[in-house]
């Protein structure tokens, strides 16, 4: 595998960060829900807020209207042991996760909260709600932290994750942070601990403005109604490229992925080939993966590819040509052409039970 190069730039610390913070953190996390559970990124931000300091106060913020919001504040209060209370902004405002109100609504919770950190995971959900949160709040936002080393020392990639830059936060309070769910994994046994079942409160909207839904308008969501484990949790990651040639052939790379039980990616090229829909993209601008095994097909290595799968930890890549830049990051080569090795592949693995 080659060396990595790593840069660490460490700013200047100028005025000391808020001296309360280092002793006592009181963190708000912004959670995703989805049919009754909140995600496995949001307990994710949960792992983040709790290695902050030791005794952190974490308060886990979600949104939404009804039944399924309620059954999520469920799952919130024991999804993780560090969980100290769940507010619930139940509200039609909050049917459609729509960045204006939810901003409008961090910003609300802050004002009567006072945290001293704001934290979500760093999908499409918290780069949605989080610069603007941060905006109306009149603070700078950390993104895409992958390690915290101190209340406010964080680490985070640059250069499209060719470099790790330290930064330190010494801005007004609250400090913002998205952060890489793959970097702050949660331990089966912290997951659903029914031991610890955090008070559940109802946030007061009495004070939100009609006003909050801003220029933005639901108009449709469409998802793949799909069997495959999440592409960003995953374990295993069959990704296919502009190698595949067309939409037809890329249903090799979807059938392998059934059999190894597998979620499917496909680099930026073949996305824009329309080849399989932009949430399958890995890298820069599409998911970041971090699965125990990444295989990749017609794959050539470009920057912004790797940039999505450098956690991954052992990476296979077909390729036919000999001087790909995956090879470069790959645990196992092979170079061969893909209309061979992928038909191989299926012949031979067994079907899945
Ligand atoms: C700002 C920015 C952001 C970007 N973000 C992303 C991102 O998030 N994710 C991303 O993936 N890209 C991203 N890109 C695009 C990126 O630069 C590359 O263009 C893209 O990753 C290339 O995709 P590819 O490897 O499928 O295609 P190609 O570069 O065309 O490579 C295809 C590969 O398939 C191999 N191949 C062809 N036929 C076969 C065969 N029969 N058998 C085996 N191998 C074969 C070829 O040798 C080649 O290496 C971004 C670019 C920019 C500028």
């Amino acid at each position: 595998m080659a060396t990595r190069a790593m840069l660490r730039a460490v700013a200047k610390r100028t005025l000391p960060f808020h001296s309360s913070i280092s002793r006592f953190a009181s963190t708000l996390v912004l959670a995703e829900h989805e049919g009754g559970s909140i995600n496995a990124s949001s307990v994710s931000a949960v792992a983040a807020a709790s290695s902050l300091s030791k005794d952190n106060s974490i308060s886990v913020l979600l949104a939404g209207l009804g039944p399924s919001l309620q059954e999520a504040a469920a799952h919130a209060a024991s999804c993780h042991p560090a969980v100290s209370q769940v507010l619930v902004a139940d509200s039609d405002k909050f049917t459609y996760p729509l960045a204006e109100p939810w901003a409008k609504l961090v910003h609300l919770v802050q004002q009567r909260g006072g945290y001293s950190h704001i934290i979500a995971p760093s999908g499409s959900f918290g780069k949605n709600i989080l610069p603007r949160a941060a905006a109306l709040l009149d603070v700078s936002p950390v993104t895409d932290v992958i390690e915290i080393s101190e209340p406010n020392l964080f680490v985070r990639p640059i250069y499209a994750g060719n470099a790790l830059c330290t930064v330190r936060y010494n801005g007004d309070s609250p400090c913002m942070l998205t952060i890489r769910s793959t970097s702050f994994p949660v331990p089966p046994s912290s997951a659903d601990s029914k031991d610890n079942e955090a008070p559940i409160s109802q946030v007061d909207l009495s004070t939100f403005g009609e006003d909050s839904r801003g220029k933005s308008r639901y108009v449709n969501q469409t998802s793949q109604n799909s069997e495959r484990p999440d592409l960003g949790n995953a374990r295993i990651v069959v990704t296919g490229g502009r190698g595949l040639k067309n939409a037809e052939n890329f249903k090799m790379i979807e059938k392998l992925a059934e059999k190894l039980g597998a979620a499917v990616g496909a680099t930026r090229a073949a996305v824009d080939a329309g080849f399989v829909p932009n949430d399958l993209q890995v890298g820069q601008t599409g998911k970041i993966v971090a699965p125990d095994l990444y295989m990749a097909f017609g794959v050539s290595g470009a920057i912004q590819h790797l940039a999505g799968i450098r956690d991954s930890k052992v990476i296979v890549a077909v390729n036919k040509d000999a001087d790909a830049a995956i090879f470069q990051v790959a645990d196992y080569g092979l170079v061969g052409d893909l209309f061979e090795v992928i038909p191989e592949l299926l012949e031979k693995l067994p079907d899945r039970k």
